[in-house]
Parts: C-alpha cells; structure tokens; sequence
C-alpha cells in the first residue's frame, strides 16, 4: 500500500493561499462528475438535468455509428497506440481518419492531433520563430494564445473583430520587412468565437492578410460541422476555403468524438510531421477515437449530418424568438453559442446554481476564461434537443432573470 502522507508541505501552503484568493475572487472552479453518456439530458449527483452546456452540436458523441466504429478499432486495433505516430504508432485508423478529413475539407491534406489545443500549439510553434510575428484576435481561444507566446514570434493582438486594427497592425508589419528583418506574419482568428458565439469577419481578413502578404491561421473549432453547403466551417460558407492557409478544428464539438486536426497544403502536412512538437513527442490519439472521429466526420457529411445541421438551426432559432417574445433578447445569434450577460461573477455563478436547481444546467463562464466582470450565461444548443427541451430552457431562464442583467 502507498503510505498517505498527512504532512502539509510548502508547496501545499503556498497552494492553498493561492487557491483561498480564488476563492474569494467568486472564481472557485471545481469538476462535476456525470454519470450518464453526452446528450440532451445528462446525470449530475443523481440529478436528470436538461443539458444546454456541450459542444456536441449535432448530438453524434453518443450516436451509434461512432460508438460502434470505435468498439471496432479497440476490437480491431487494441485500447492504446503504443507509441508516437512518427515511431509505430501511426495504425490505420489514423490514417483513414486523415483521409476522410482532406476528403470533408477539400484540402489536399490534413493531420490528426490529440486534441486541438494540440492542433493549435504543433502547427503555429511549427511555422513560425522569433523573426517572426503573429498577430491574433483579442478573443481567440487559449491554445492560439499559448502557442503564440511559446513559438517566441513577436505577438501583436488586435480589438475583436476589429478590421482597422488589424491594418494597423499589418502596417506596422510591413514596415519592419521594409526595414530589411527577415520574417514573416501569420494571423490568427476563429471563424465562431467560442464565448460570444460571433462571426469573424472573414472575408474582410481573408482580403487584408492578401494584401499585407500575411498567412492566415484560421480555428473553425464552433463551425466545422455547422456552416456551409457542406458542413466544412464558415470559410466555405463565405467562399475563402482555398485562400485559409491554415484551416485548424477539433473532432470533439460537432464531430462527436476527441482530437484535433490541421488541414491544408501536403506540403503544410508533411511539415507539421517533421516540425510540430505536439504531434511528434506524444502518443498517436488511441485508435478508438480515431475511428469514431471518422465515424462523425461521414454522419455529418451525409444525409443524417444534414438533417441534424437543419434541425440545430431551427432550434438556435426557436431558443432566440422564446428569450425575445420573454423580454430577455440575448446579443447577436449567429451560432449555436448563445450569450446572456449577466456581467458580475458572483451573480452569473447563482443564476447558474439556480437553473440548475431546477433542472437545466447552462453554465455561468468567467474570469478567466472571459475578461473580469463580463461574466455570463452561455447556453449551447444541439441537434439533440426537442423543441420541448428548449421550451423548458427559456422558461426557467425568464422566471430566474437577474432583476438588472447588464445588456
Ligand atoms: C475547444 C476549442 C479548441 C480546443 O479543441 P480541443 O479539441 O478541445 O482541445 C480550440 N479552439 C477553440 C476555439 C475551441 O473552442
């Protein structure tokens, strides 16, 4: 038996005053075990609760053909992958995936990571160094970030969504190559934001970054799945696909399963391969997730993937009509994330409690994962649910309204 230590070290002490802050911050995190599959209504501490908090869009992570896909591979292939994909971890299930994935994309290429946090951090550590500079949206996720900051390229943010700023920054760009230093400027954005739920203007950046000579890095994590005729991201929508150098998703939101991946050029693939570090030094995704990853990538392609596109945005819909006829318009809808501001920490952390009191878990999203005092509400819809469901959703919203919700 291993020996339980009641000795408190420095480590803890210093620990526990750093987590007694957060605490009194309101900005307490801590894990809710759920003992049921992903789904429309999922169990928390023995509590059916109406479940408006998962990426699963189109309601695929618990849908038979991945599940069934992924018995396979495990039956086919065994639990784990046995080493990094670069040594003999690289089973067929990965390469099928990778397949099927330049296939859905219309991308010459495209490779699996473990996740897209992973995705994010490989190809923009691969693709840029210190002479370098990135320039990424105010709001995108914190893998774009984080990989930001470890490729060492000189980091530039500009306001959300803002187009003059960007210039600005591109000016300022072009002026150091005119200077004579080497180096070159990758943009970062997200076609869905993950906590607003906007758009990014895309076509407007995708026609800055040209003129500039820029690369364009564009995480389609909300929207692969969502948008355009065929499901690929909000740069099929818009018709700039082929002009996205770097198209980045996840396979865990509308894919249904968990990895990430990067499409474009054979030539990006081939040097993500030999330069991305996250791919390289880490076990190859076991061949599980592969196969269901690819599972969901055929559903959401095919017929099956396009009703359940359909019925998501009827319901996005619906939800938005039922909080306006209420008195509680949320901001912008364009997504499948929908906002409610509620502003306060501490505020957005009871409303929460309360709704889930009542049945319908909507998470309250803060600090740090927004900035301080934009705390907020964010419900998330999925092809999953009925009518009824959201119903039931904007009901327990409207009688649980803060008295002064800042708009
Ligand atoms: C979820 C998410 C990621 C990370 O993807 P994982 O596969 O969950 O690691 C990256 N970018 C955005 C915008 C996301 O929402």
């Amino acid at each position: 038996m291993v020996p339980h230590h009641d000795t408190v070290t420095d480590l803890d002490q210093e620990l526990s005053g750093r987590l007694g802050q957060i605490r009194e911050a309101g900005l307490w995190r801590e894990l809710r075990r759920v003992d049921s599959p992903q789904g429309a209504r999922i169990r928390i501490a023995g509590q059916e609760l109406l479940n408006f908090s998962s990426n699963d869009y189109l309601g695929l992570a618990h849908h038979p053909a991945l599940r069934d896909a992924a018995a396979k591979a495990a039956q086919d292939f065994g639990a784990g992958s046995g080493a990094s994909r670069l040594i003999c971890g690289s089973l067929a299930p990965h390469h099928q995936l990778e397949e099927s994935l330049a296939e859905f994309k219309g991308t010459q290429a495209a490779l699996a990571f473990s996740t897209g946090y992973a995705a994010a951090l490989g190809a923009i550590t691969a693709v840029l160094g210190k002479d370098d500079v990135i320039v990424v949206d105010k709001l995108v996720h914190a893998c774009c970030v984080d990989a930001a900051r470890l490729s060492g390229a000189k980091l530039r943010v500009f306001g959300h969504n803002d187009l003059d700023d960007l210039e600005r920054i591109l000016r300022w760009a072009d002026g150091r190559g005119a200077e004579g230093r080497r180096g070159r400027t990758l943009v970062v954005t997200e076609s869905v934001f993950s906590m607003d739920g906007d758009l990014a203007p895309l076509k407007d950046i995708v026609d800055l970054k040209e003129r500039h000579g820029a690369w364009l890095m564009l995480d389609e994590a909300h929207a692969t799945g969502l948008f355009g005729e065929h499901r690929r991201g909000v740069a099929e929508a818009f018709g700039v696909a082929g002009r996205v150098e770097i198209q980045m998703g996840t396979l865990g939101k509308a894919f249904g399963a968990a990895g990430g991946y990067i499409a474009g050029s054979r030539v990006l693939a081939d040097h993500l391969v030999n330069r991305a570090r996250s791919f390289i030094f880490s076990t190859a995704p076991v061949p599980a997730a592969a196969a269901a990853a690819r599972a969901g990538i055929e559903v959401v392609a095919g017929s099956d993937g396009a009703q359940r596109c359909h019925r998501l945005w009827t319901l996005v819909d619906f939800f938005k009509k039922g909080l306006v006829n209420s008195g509680w318009p949320p901001g912008l809808v364009q997504s499948a994330i929908i906002p409610l501001m509620v502003g306060d920490e501490t505020a957005a952390v009871a409303l929460a409690d309360t709704l889930r009191a009542s049945g319908v878990f909507i998470p309250a999203i803060r600090y740090p994962t927004v900035a301080r005092g934009a705390a907020r509400l964010r419900a998330t819809l999925s092809a999953g649910h009925t009518a009824e469901e959201v119903t039931g959703a904007v009901a327990a919203l409207v009688a649980n309204r803060p008295p002064a919700p800042v708009a």
